[in-house]
């Protein structure tokens, strides 16, 4: 993995016998203008950016609908990404990284001969065609310890709730005590479809998901013959990153703003994540290639986030210590237009005390910065948990301090956000979270301007100065 450097521009000039030098020198860079925030906000405008988002819309329905991981319209989306930014002048990489894909051929779910809904996470292990059958047993607590699987018996399916731990310690637990699958439920009485045990989990048995009310039904029929049917497999791919950087500013004290370029194969991923990628667009076009600022700027836009974060952790992990301690900081932007929009920032801080805990140190003065960058496009922001759940979470783990925006998922918007923002109350943020409807006819054109603007404002404010930022 190979990181982007700013040039350094270098005037070499050779006198021969006195001859005068004929080349001109390379012009100076331009001094850092403290007006550069303003006016980047000001130049940057969500219609802008809809002209990307609308690229991308046009990519996915000419490939198939959809810019997932390993086809031709990631590809296509990693083209045009790049390409733009080397029009506006950025010193562009695209680099490689391998990914492994998990694919479902089959996945089914029988209670005692009755067919019942099941999904399998992600990187289970695959069971044969004719699936794992036994009596269904019913793990204590959240399986989060081996003693949870104290009933489980070798040869059973077992049965666990989501939460508290990972996918992957539950799966192993029941492993552990000899059960040949394992069904989860889910928090939500939804299908659950956006867990993974992991590309990395040994000592896993094949593992699916129910929605809550199958799995509360299916927790009183312990003893049910059962049989799981999870037919997988794991494909290793080759993919890439774009990362741009200016020509322009200190090397040593790199900002960096990024997002996700790649869908859901289920859709085109119009608000997940093209609208993050539309607005680093935006900004970064206006911004231009050699802009007057104080500290080098560098987009980066992932490939294979949603199979696991994998384009920014092996973006991440690729780096020297040396190259990491050249970032100041990371933004991220995933889903900045969703159709009901709410208007999230990552509680850096912790101040809402809720899962995660704080950022790394500077984390709170990222936050402050979006939160005001936000007001001033005029709307109030609230926090949002610190999960590490996008691609800001191998920076976070690395130490680096981190914040982003987000206009919300499947979640519900409350009754006191409708009020404060508008759309609508015990409806999800985004109703078309990972599905085909992701496209550029459902996004909320107000929130993609209003997060163009406070991710504009936060990073030209950085580029210009991070003293806000404790020494690190
Ligand atoms: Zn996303």
């Amino acid at each position: 993995m190979r990181t982007v450097r700013a040039l350094v521009l270098v005037a070499v000039t050779t006198l021969a016998c006195g001859a005068p030098a004929t080349a001109p020198p390379p012009p100076a860079p331009p001094a850092p203008d403290p007006a550069l925030p303003s006016e980047l906000v000001a130049d940057v405008t969500g219609d802008g950016a809809l002209v990307h988002l609308t690229e991308l819309q046009r990519i996915a329905d000419a490939n198939g609908g959809n810019r997932a991981l390993g086809t031709p319209g990631y590809d296509a989306s990693v083209e045009y990404v790049a390409g733009t930014l080397r029009d506006a002048g950025y010193d562009v990489q695209t680099p490689t990284f391998s990914a492994r894909q998990f694919a479902v051929q089959q996945e089914q779910l029988a209670v005692e001969g009755e067919p019942v809904p099941v999904s399998a996470l992600g990187f289970s292990p695959t069971t044969g065609a004719g699936g794992v059958t036994g009596p269904l047993t019913v793990m204590a607590g959240e399986g989060c310890a081996p003693a949870d699987a104290s009933a489980v018996t070798p040869g059973s399916v077992a049965l666990v709730r989501r939460g508290t731990c990972t996918f992957a310690q539950k799966s192993a637990h029941a492993a552990g005590a000899g059960a040949v699958g394992l069904i989860v439920i889910n928090a939500e009485d939804t299908p659950l479809v956006d867990g993974t045990l992991g590309e990395a989990a040994t000592g896993v048995v094949p593992t699916g998901g129910v929605s809550r009310s199958t799995g509360d039904a299916l927790a009183a029929r312990a003893g049910a013959n059962v049989t799981l049917t999870l037919v997988t497999a794991v494909t290793e791919i080759q993919s890439r990153n774009v990362l741009a950087q200016t020509r322009t500013g200190n090397p040593d004290e790199v900002v960096v703003a990024g997002g996700h370029l790649d869908s859901v194969p289920e859709g085109p991923g119009v608000n997940d994540n093209g609208s993050g990628v539309a607005a680093l667009l935006e900004t970064a076009v206006r911004l231009g290639g050699s802009p007057p600022l104080t500290n080098a700027v560098r987009f980066a836009f992932w490939g294979a986030e949603e199979v696991g974060l994998v384009g920014s952790s092996a973006y991440v992990q690729g780096l020297s210590e040396e190259e990491r301690n050249r970032i100041a900081l990371y933004l991220n932007l995933d889903m900045v237009a969703s159709p009901n929009a709410g208007y999230l920032v990552y509680d850096g801080d912790d101040s809402e005390q809720e899962g995660a805990g704080p950022g790394p140190a500077g984390s709170a003065v990222i936050e402050r910065a979006l939160v005001e960058g936000l007001a001033a496009a005029g709307v109030t922001a609230a926090g949002t948990d610190f999960t590490g759940r996008s691609d800001y979470g191998p920076f976070i783990e690395a130490g680096i301090p981190a914040g982003g925006l987000f206009t919300g998922a499947e979640q519900l918007k409350t009754p006191e956000q409708a009020q404060r923002w508008g759309g609508t109350a015990g409806r999800p943020y985004d109703p078309c979270y990972h599905q085909a409807c992701d496209r550029l006819d459902t996004i909320d054109r107000t929130a993609l301007d209003r997060n163009t603007d406070a991710v504009a404002a936060a990073l030209a404010r950085f580029a210009l100065s991070t003293e806000e930022l404790p020494a690190g």
